[in-house]
């Protein structure tokens, strides 16, 4: 929405900090190494800015939703123009305006959402991508898991209305576009706050019918999935065959100390069912290693949920402890080596599982939409299968945005590579 509106303004994109005007960051606080990386990346642009006083530089994301971050970047960056958080984005235009009569730093960080507003799109000109877009349904998350800040940065649960959901795929459809994805922290929480439990079911149906090619959605929450979405998946061909399904650890104890609201048991019993009627669905998943007070034996339960679960793929993460949740206060007595070995073990087994799939996909026939050219050689091209699966073949650049089909010829743990069939 912020590149759409700089487009707007007439301004013209470079990635190249030194040759820019104006310089914004948006800032994810899921972790500490992006709030760090946040700080070496302005660090570059401190001498930019000593020589170049005409230069505009924003910060902004749910870092700036935190105290202490913004503290860091008035004391450390003064050449910093504007600061404001995820709770104004609506009121770009004005924040610009203030900042640009302030003498100093302009803060504008708003701790409430302000209520949804549906702006029509007039263009899809703020969109990275021809072919495929992310469509939100709903902001926000009221989970409160133990370790995570997006309850703190995001605030509570909205979701947007229907009618606004399809209209937007319909309007993206008709410019062209393929593939939607469905966003939310999580999506199957989707109508809550309307008060209808299978509203998620029935949007996904309706997002269907509007006859989009491809729609992905993510990320759906284990105790808030019902049998219903799997029916809306095997009844659309246009809905991926693709699950996402954070699990977060495959220990009772951990999940609870998380506040995660299902058992290692429920989990698995959504992955059985989805197995038994939709075997053809890749299923993936988050994994957090190394919180507080996990030990030896909860990761080896992580390890056989793993093996149990055969995930097609998963991120994995080691836990960063995030200031103002409830585990930054949790004992951690857990060595880092161990955690970082304990994260190796996890992410050797994933390989291997993932691996395993690529392998027998060898030699079968899959649909592939084509969306980057190497930048090393202007006749590989890549895209997605159904399934999520990155694919690279030899073909011309003008297949950018195509849905070809492609016979699978090697694989690798996280692509594989075929050749191009003819139609
Ligand atoms: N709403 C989604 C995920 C949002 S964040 C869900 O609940 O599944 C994406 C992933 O980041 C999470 O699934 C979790 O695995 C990871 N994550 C979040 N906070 C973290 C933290 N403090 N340390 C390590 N990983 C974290
Ligand atoms: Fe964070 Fe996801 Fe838990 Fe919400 S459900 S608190 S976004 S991990």
């Amino acid at each position: 929405m912020i590149r759409h509106r700089l487009l707007l303004l007439g301004m013209k994109e470079t990635e190249d900090f030194s040759k820019a005007d104006f310089i914004l960051f948006n800032t994810c606080a899921i972790r500490e190494n992006a709030e760090n990386h946040l700080y070496g990346e302005l660090g570059q642009v401190k001498g930019i800015a000593l020589t170049r006083k005409d230069l505009f530089v924003a910060v902004c994301g749910c870092v700036m939703q935190e105290e202490k971050p913004v503290r860091y970047v008035l004391d450390h960056f003064p050449f910093v123009s504007l600061v404001f958080g995820t709770n104004n984005i609506d009121a770009f235009y004005v924040l610009l305006e203030e900042s640009i009569k302030a003498h100093a730093t302009y803060v504008d960080v708003r701790s409430q959402p302000t209520a949804l507003v549906e702006s029509q799109e007039e263009d899809t000109s703020g969109r990275t991508s021809r072919y495929t877009a992310f469509v939100d349904i709903a902001y926000g998350c009221n989970k409160f898991c133990t370790y995570c800040i997006v309850p703190y940065t995001r605030g509570k649960e909205r979701s947007r209305r229907k009618e606004d959901i399809v209209n937007e795929v319909l309007f993206l459809k008709e410019r062209g576009y393929r593939q939607v994805t469905l966003l939310g922290q999580n999506v199957d929480s989707y109508g809550k706050d309307f008060g209808d439990k299978y509203a998620f079911a029935d949007l996904l149906e309706a997002v269907a019918q509007t006859g989009i090619e491809r729609i992905r959605f993510t990320t759906p929450y284990p105790s808030d999935f019902n049998d219903k979405v799997f029916d809306v998946m095997a009844k659309y061909d246009n809905v991926m065959p693709a699950l996402h399904l954070p699990m977060q650890s495959g220990s009772d104890a951990i999940l609870k100390r998380m506040n995660r609201r299902y058992t290692r048991k429920e989990y698995l019993d959504i992955v059985h069912s989805l197995r038994k009627r939709l075997p053809d669905v890749y299923l993936t998943t988050d994994i957090i290693v190394g919180f507080p007070g996990e030990t030896e034996e909860d990761f080896q339960e992580t390890l056989s949920l793993c093996k149990e679960a055969r995930f097609d793929g998963a991120f994995t993460f080691i836990f960063s402890s995030r200031p103002g949740t409830p585990a930054s206060r949790m004992k951690d007595d857990t060595p880092d080596s161990v955690k970082h070995e304990r994260f190796d073990r996890l992410k050797d087994l994933i390989d291997s599982l993932s691996e395993e799939k690529a392998k027998s996909m060898v030699d079968t026939v899959q649909e592939v939409l084509f969306e980057t050219v190497s930048r090393r050689d202007q006749n590989r091209i890549s895209g997605y299968d159904r399934h999520g699966k990155l694919v690279h073949v030899t073909g011309d650049p003008s297949l950018i945005g195509q849905i070809r089909k492609v016979k699978i010829l090697e694989s690798h743990t996280y692509s594989l590579v075929g050749e191009l069939l003819d139609d």
